[in-house]
């Protein structure tokens, strides 16, 4: 297995930058999802990156190797790169086996040869036993499962997903999450892994990075995207988070900031350095909102629709002092959330967006 650098790295369709200056490392081994809404440019770095694209400048280096530049490109074939589509694309005339072992055999690879790494292959997304079957007596899921077995046979230097699971039904798409999630621990393999689903992305990633109009956001642990969002796109596309304006009133001990929102007062999270502003802006989640105790610091908010969501209700309401902005919180059921009622909220904490340069 290999990383994979990306070094500034744009790719411009007419006069438009489909990939703006992306640099991004994955580590030898490491699980890298990208992420971002649709038209963001993850497939067009995905397609840069195995080479059916050439980049307009930057570079792409597989391990030690140059594979792209502005003055040439390493053709598909040549990289090593795996690639597992949403679509499978299988040989419906082939069996599992034919199917994963279609490179070998036009690589005129020695047959004995050939079937044992067929059926290594098989054997590591767990589909021993079904190499005689064809494609169309498959479940989606082991439809996919054979994708990735062809794509492994032919010992990639790393594999690139793109939107593998997204033909797939819920409950098929959480258990495929488990397997691709065990492949990963079990063999080691170096993976770029194209999605629009942030819970996916969440479940199985080691680094997620985030893509906003052809840019890189922010590259991050699940955890710090969810809880240090580098700007504003991060920090309202990552699970729902809630963007409100925030008065910085002083700095305080252990990477805090006491800030006034919404006429109330809270102490929020930052990152070190952070001084008083008027112009700020914070991130908070549902759970971060609470309904406010009598005599609390908080602030009133109106409701504007309740959602039924299965032994809760989602609640969105608007601040009375605010009107134009969107706040949800979820509650038990049984409650009783009438549109045009009020509520006294209180944020119990957040953070602080940065100012500047994503980390
Ligand atoms: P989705 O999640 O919808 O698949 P994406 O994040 O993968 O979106 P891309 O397919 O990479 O986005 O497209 C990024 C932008 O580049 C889009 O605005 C798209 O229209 C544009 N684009 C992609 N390929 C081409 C092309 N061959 N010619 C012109 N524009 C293109």
């Amino acid at each position: 297995m290999a990383g994979l650098t990306i070094s500034n790295v744009t790719k411009t369709f007419g006069d438009y930058d489909a990939v703006k200056d992306v640099s991004l490392d994955v580590r030898d081994g490491e699980f890298l999802a990208v992420l971002g809404p649709s038209g963001c440019g993850k497939t067009t770095l995905l397609r840069v990156v195995a080479g059916f694209e050439k980049i307009s400048s930057g570079q792409i280096r597989i391990g030690s190797d140059v594979v792209s530049n502005a003055s040439g490109s390493v053709p598909p074939e040549k990289r090593r790169v795996g690639i597992v589509f949403q679509n499978y694309a299988l040989w419906p005339h082939m069996t599992v086996a034919e199917n994963v072992g279609y490179s070998l055999r036009v690589a005129k690879v020695d047959k004995a040869v050939a079937r044992q790494r067929v059926a290594d292959a098989l054997s590591l997304v767990n589909l021993d036993g079904l190499a005689d079957r064809r494609p169309a007596n498959l479940s989606g899921g082991q439809r996919q499962r054979v994708a990735l077995a062809r794509c492994l046979v032919a010992a990639p230097s790393l594999v690139l997903f793109d939107e593998p699971l997204a033909n797939l039904d819920v409950h098929l798409r959480a258990s495929m999450e488990d397997e691709f999630a065990a492949f990963h621990k079990r063999t080691g393999t170096t993976i770029v892994y194209i999605t629009h689903d942030q819970a996916e992305a969440m479940a199985l990633a080691d680094r997620i990075a985030v893509m906003d109009h052809g840019r890189l956001a922010q590259l991050a642990t699940p955890r710090d995207l969810y809880r240090e969002p580098a700007n504003e796109m991060v920090a309202s596309f990552i699970a729902q988070g809630i963007v409100l304006p925030a008065k910085i009133m002083s700095a305080e001990q252990g990477g805090h900031v006491r800030a006034e929102v919404l006429g109330q007062e809270v102490v929020v999270r930052c990152r070190p350095g952070e001084q008083p502003r008027a112009d700020a802006k914070i991130c908070i989640r549902p759970p971060d909102l609470e309904i406010a105790g009598k005599g609390e610091a908080g602030f009133d908010a109106t409701v504007t629709r309740a959602i039924y969501k299965g032994g809760a209700v989602r609640v969105e309401l608007s601040p009375v002092l605010q009107p134009d902005l969107h706040l949800h919180v979820e509650r038990p059921e049984p409650g009783s959330f009438e549109p045009g009622s009020q509520i006294r909220l209180k944020i119990t904490s957040g953070w602080l967006i940065p100012n500047g340069k994503p980390a």
